[in-house]
């Protein structure tokens, strides 16, 4: 992939993930996350954190785009983004990056993006080191 193509895949994740972002349900944290990933067919998957009364239950934009992608038979994904309208950039929780190690290859790119145009990427392999992932189970 080109970097020009890179640039364009995340804008365009940028863009899906702000209106995600714009439905996330948090009536409790008001900590509003929006998430978008492109799949390897190419096609752009997103979510928002949904909060519950029962707090546990909440869960988290990352997650819930990855659900998205699964519910529509994807299960391979290229890159992912999370937005949030927070100053600090905000990188994935535990419970998000072990379910990111599940679909995504150790060196694929996870990026957070803020509306001030702040980004930061990690791999997946620096947010969660030593993942346990479906070839541990082999
Ligand atoms: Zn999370």
């Amino acid at each position: 992939m080109t970097k020009i193509q890179q640039t364009l895949n995340i804008s365009a994740l940028k863009t899906a993930a702000k209106t995600a972002y714009s439905n996330a349900y948090a009536p409790y944290s008001k900590f509003y996350v929006g998430a978008a990933a492109l799949t390897k067919s190419g096609n752009i998957v997103s979510g928002c954190n949904v909060e519950n009364a029962s707090y546990g239950l909440t869960v988290c934009a990352e997650r819930n785009c990855i659900a998205q992608a699964v519910i529509n038979g994807e299960h391979e994904f290229q890159t992912l983004v999370i937005y949030t309208e927070q100053e600090k950039l905000t990188p994935p929780c535990g419970a998000c990056r072990q379910v990111i190690a599940e679909f995504l290859e150790q060196s694929a790119i996870v990026t957070a993006v803020n509306h001030l145009d702040h980004q930061i990427s990690w791999t997946v392999k620096q947010l969660l080191p030593d993942a346990f992932t479906p070839k541990d189970l082999e």
